[in-house]
């Protein structure tokens, strides 16, 4: 790609637009939309964005195999928990007409069951020596009546007898290893970083919508799009929470797409050929989409300070206001989601207007 150099604008352009917003995420177009609701239609608004194509880490990736559209999300995934949205990010969504209520016609929520389709856990050669595919015990093992299947299924994991039976001490054993945590507290923390020294913690079938005149596949013959997730750590290094997700990030952007491509298809070949796959055969495209910081860091107080949280912490100090700029985007509020992002805007709209 070449490089363009624009001329430093000689005028201010004040007069023209009533707000200039510096990227085109959920965030900035939210803070558009609910500024012309509080300003007023007739204000004119510049939106900037460094890349192609506006909606920021909400994308969605297009294939079409066979004459097939297959979708898959390239970033955000869905509207989760619409209910618990704040007022102004409800609203977002009903006034860009946006109707969540209709969620149960569109998700097949007897998609994988009425197929019979499960999870499996797979080693791959690189780490165990050789590919294997074995039952996932952490999907489906509940108390007593399953120790036989529990101990069978382990028996099949290629690890040392002392890791076997660690592994079934940790499934079955009373220690709360949270204890003196309130139950609320024990829900807060919802993250766990599962460190592979290889590409993708897990891959699989994406969520089985079909809405809007796009059918998800349905038969056993037809293309699907199968999505991987890796976020990159740096384990068994000493290394902080937030260290590793720094080192991780470096490592993303110096990877080119040739070396994903070079992880992708053994794994794949290691998990599926026993199943007949070919990746030669099987593997219509590949698209890698690398979101270098992917979810907006939410405080977790196994690793951050303790004084920090939604409403204390740095955030706070690097959105501050800075007279006519005001800072939005789901980072500000140290939370991941959509309505983090609209709620962004929201605040970053309201410190504009009253300025
Ligand atoms: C894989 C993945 C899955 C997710 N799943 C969910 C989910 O299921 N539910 C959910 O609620 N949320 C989910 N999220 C989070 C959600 O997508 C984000 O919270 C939201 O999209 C953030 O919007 P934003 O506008 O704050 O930031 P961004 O989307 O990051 O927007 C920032 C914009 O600024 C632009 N920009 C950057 N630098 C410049 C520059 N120098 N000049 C001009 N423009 C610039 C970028 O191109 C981008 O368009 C997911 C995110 C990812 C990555």
């Amino acid at each position: 790609m070449g490089e363009t150099r624009f001329a430093i604008p000689q005028d201010l352009t004040d007069d023209e637009f009533g707000l200039v917003i510096a990227g085109g995420g959920i965030s900035g177009l939210s803070a558009a939309l609910l500024y012309q609701q509080r300003a007023g239609r007739d204000r004119k608004i510049l939106i900037l964005d460094n890349h192609d194509d506006f909606g920021g880490h909400a994308k969605r990736n297009e294939f079409t195999v066979d004459g097939q559209l297959l979708l898959c999300h390239g970033g955000g995934q869905t509207i989760s928990s619409p209910a618990s949205y704040s007022p102004v990010s409800a609203k977002v969504l009903k006034d860009i007409g946006i109707d969540t209520d209709p969620f149960d016609e569109y998700f097949d929520q007897d998609y994988f069951s009425s197929r019979n389709l499960g999870t499996d856990l797979y080693f791959g050669s690189e780490q165990y020596g050789k590919d294997v595919l074995c039952p996932n015990i952490f999907g489906g093992y509940s108390g007593e009546d399953n120790l036989d299947n529990l101990v069978f299924d382990v028996a099949t994991y290629p690890i040392s007898d002392e890791t076997k039976a660690a592994l079934i001490r940790l499934m079955t054993s009373e220690t709360d290893y949270l204890g003196g945590k309130s139950h609320a507290e024990k829900l807060d923390i919802h993250k766990v970083v599962c460190a592979q020294p290889s590409l993708m913690h897990s891959f699989g079938m994406d969520f089985p919508v079909s809405m809007g005149g796009y059918d998800y596949t349905s038969e056993s013959g037809q293309p699907t799009v199968l999505h991987g997730t890796w976020c990159p750590a740096v384990p068994d290094q000493g290394l902080s929470n937030i260290e590793q997700h720094k080192q991780g990030r470096r490592d993303l952007f110096a990877m080119s797409f040739d070396d994903f491509e070079d992880k992708i298809v053994p794994q794949l070949s290691g998990a599926l050929s026993g199943g007949g796959f070919d990746p030669g055969r099987d593997i219509a495209g590949i698209t890698v989409n690398r979101w270098p910081h992917g979810y907006a860091y939410e405080y977790t107080e196994l690793y951050d300070d303790p004084s920090f949280g939604p409403d204390k912490g740095p955030h706070l100090v690097a959105r501050k206001q800075i007279g006519r700029i005001s800072i939005a985007n789901s980072d500000a509020n140290a939370y991941a989601y959509v309505d983090g992002a609209i709620d962004a805007a929201d605040r970053a709209v309201n410190e504009q207007l009253t300025a």
